[in-house]
């Protein structure tokens, strides 16, 4: 019985399931505001190169870029924000929101390469089921939850591709083509307001 475990996984897990360490410098709310969920897939390796990227200060108030909850492919689920703090996880809507980050590789490492625009990374169904637990944990939780949507939706910019500047590209793409926005929207109430989303209601 080898338990020889990587100390350094251990020790990612612990930090893993902690608020970041800027959450008490994110803005606070009520909870009564929050109006809806939007979906985000990572487009990065793994969850812990998520957390690496989530815990980097962008702003003066000390705080960064990152949704409230994470969910690995495992369908483990962690919370890096507490609900009633502002998340920096969608330009212009962060305000009534809560940002779910799924791991997916989405277009990673080539983001913004014409040849990496297809998102090709299935979500597990576990990793679904996980989500959709938690969607109807937080219908519980938030009693003005009416909303989901993806980030795509909400972030339509273009921006000029890595390796051609005549190719424009989307600037977010995710959660992406192959999310399972039917099966999602069969096991919650919520209303979807999204383009890819709306043709299964
Ligand atoms: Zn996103």
């Amino acid at each position: 019985m080898k338990k020889t475990q990587k100390k350094s996984n251990n020790k990612l897990q612990t930090n893993l399931n902690n608020l970041l360490p800027y959450n008490n410098k994110l803005e606070s709310r009520e909870i009564e505001n929050i109006t809806m969920l939007v979906v985000h897939c990572t487009e990065l390796e793994n969850i812990a190169s998520a957390r690496v990227y989530g815990e980097k200060i962008h702003y003066q108030s000390g705080t960064g870029n990152s949704g409230h909850y994470y969910i690995e492919k495992s369908g483990k689920t962690y919370q890096w924000v507490e609900n009633n703090r502002v998340a920096h996880h969608v330009k212009d809507y962060n305000q009534n929101t809560i940002g779910i980050e799924l791991d997916n590789l989405g277009r990673y490492p080539n983001w913004h390469k014409t040849s990496a625009q297809y998102m090709h990374d299935k979500y597990p169904k576990v990793q679904i089921d996980a989500l959709i637990q938690l969607i109807q944990k937080l219908q519980k939780q938030l009693p003005n939850l009416q909303y989901i949507t993806g980030h795509e939706d909400l972030d339509t910019r273009l921006i000029k591709s890595e390796n051609n500047p005549e190719i424009y590209i989307r600037r977010k793409m995710d959660p992406g083509r192959l999310f399972p926005w039917q099966i999602v929207m069969q096991n919650i109430s919520l209303i979807n307001t999204g383009s890819l989303g709306k043709k299964d209601e």
